[in-house]
């Protein structure tokens, strides 16, 4: 053993085959530019604004309370009073009884909640349907669990009269989706309302998605993270609550969005204990167990969510609320530079055409990269205002034809709101000048 030369380095190849062609990341370069030039940050989907009081004070209860115990691991498949609570809460959207030991399971983030969800169902040559543009992690998620994405994609129709196009204006064309589904299809992702662009999905787009479900007997993954964060009245339609389809959809959600608490990482899913068990031998077999002091404070959350339901003290009533003042800041702002944003109905993002901004950005020779990411870099860099390009949320064959567009995120104080419009009048008079 002591013969051995001490610097004997490795020289076997270690990446897993699962991990070839997904080890690139939009967030590690874009956070990192983010942080490194701009002044403004609209690109990642965060809060800038202070959770609510009451979830804060929720948690300092747990920390400074007598149970000591909150401290130490609890049950696996969720804490015994944020499973109820949640339970609770679901049987009110849903219309239907749950069992909190057996139909919610608490995750870490949405993100696990997903993770678990591609590893539980998803088996080499499955094919997985995903709606483009998409959340990005679904495809490396689909990819290492062995499966094929098939990507289908919302299809924009141009609005009449001149009018600033609305998420809703992306549609998916009915045959096209059916087209999609074989005898290999396991799962569709279905995320409304949708991250990047907003939408929010229409009764009738649901019932269709729903239709071919049942036929193709394909399991739903939803990905509801923005449920309560739609505007202009709109309604939030929850596919599980369709006929046919509770048995085969795991619903996800996510009190980061929720609560405006990302950095807490908590998630859940609900659905049938007939594909719950799959989710919980996944949890089981990787993260175990989520912070039981964020899942008590979470719990508390929820409780005064469910005392308060549905009135205008409840956060899920005021939350949108204010967030839709902040997206029609936005869009007056982003409109007078000579953006063209799409109106969200939902969510806290905000997708803006920057075709015409082409001149203001220098070519670069021989650069395969796309213009979106040109223009998101150059924007950061010389105007100090980040945004996302939406190319990111593409797959790879189709990136290249979705290139006009960047994301913005809006969940923002109204004094970060005001500096990007000062950037934007600013940049407005220099083009004008
Ligand atoms: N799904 C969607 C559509 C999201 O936008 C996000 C967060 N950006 C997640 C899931 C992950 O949520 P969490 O932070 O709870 O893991």
């Amino acid at each position: 053993f002591l013969s051995l030369p001490l610097q004997a380095k490795m020289s076997r190849p270690v990446q897993a085959r699962r991990l070839e062609g997904i080890d690139k990341n939009i967030w590690v370069e874009f956070v990192k530019l983010a942080a490194t030039y701009s002044k403004v940050n609209l690109g990642q989907g965060f809060p800038d604004f202070p959770a609510p009081d009451f979830l804060q004070e929720a948690l300092r209860r747990a920390l400074g309370g007598e149970n000591h115990m909150l401290h130490q691991y609890t049950r696996a498949f969720g804490h015994p009073p944020l499973v109820k609570v949640l339970a609770q809460f679901f049987e009110k959207l849903l219309g239907r009884e749950l069992d909190p030991m057996t139909n919610v399971m608490v995750t870490v983030g949405a993100y696990q909640a997903l993770f678990c969800c591609f590893q539980a169902f998803v088996d080499e040559g499955d094919e997985v349907i995903i709606i483009e543009p998409f959340f990005d992690c679904y495809e490396p998620m689909v990819k290492m669990a062995g499966g094929t994405p098939v990507f289908v994609p919302l299809r924009p129709k141009a609005p009449k009269d001149g009018k600033l196009m609305s998420s809703a204006d992306w549609q998916l064309d009915p045959a096209e989706l059916a087209s999609k589904f074989s005898a290999r299809t396991k799962a569709i992702v279905l995320n409304s309302p949708n991250n990047p662009l907003g939408k929010v999905f229409s009764q009738g787009e649901l019932e269709l998605i729903a239709e071919l479900c049942v036929k193709h007997d394909v399991l739903c993954i939803s990905d509801e993270v923005y449920e309560w964060l739609v505007y202009d009245g709109r309604q939030h339609i929850r596919i599980a609550s369709l006929p046919g389809m509770w048995d085969r959809t795991v619903v996800i959600g996510s009190a980061g969005k929720t609560f405006s608490a990302t950095g807490w990482k908590v998630g859940w899913t609900v659905g049938p204990d007939r594909l719950l068990q799959h989710l919980r031998t996944v949890h089981q077999n990787s993260v175990y167990h989520c912070a039981t002091m964020a899942q008590e404070a979470v719990a508390q959350g929820f409780q005064r969510e469910l005392t308060l339901y549905g009135k205008p003290d409840s956060y899920f009533v005021q939350l949108p609320r204010e967030l839709q003042q902040k997206r029609d800041l936005l869009v007056q702002s982003l409109v007078a530079v000579g953006m063209k944003p799409i109106i969200p109905e939902g969510t806290y993002f905000l997708v803006a055409d920057i075709s015409e901004f082409k001149s203001d950005v220098p070519d670069v020779p021989n650069s395969d990269e796309p213009y979106d990411y040109r223009f998101a870099k150059w924007m950061i860099k010389n105007k100090g205002l980040a945004a996302i390009p939406l190319s990111a949320f593409y797959s790879e064959a189709h990136r290249s034809s979705h290139t006009n567009f960047i994301r913005f995120c809006f969940a923002k104080e109204e004094a970060t709101l005001k500096a990007a419009n000062d950037i934007l009048q600013k940049w407005k008079q220099e083009k004008t000048s």
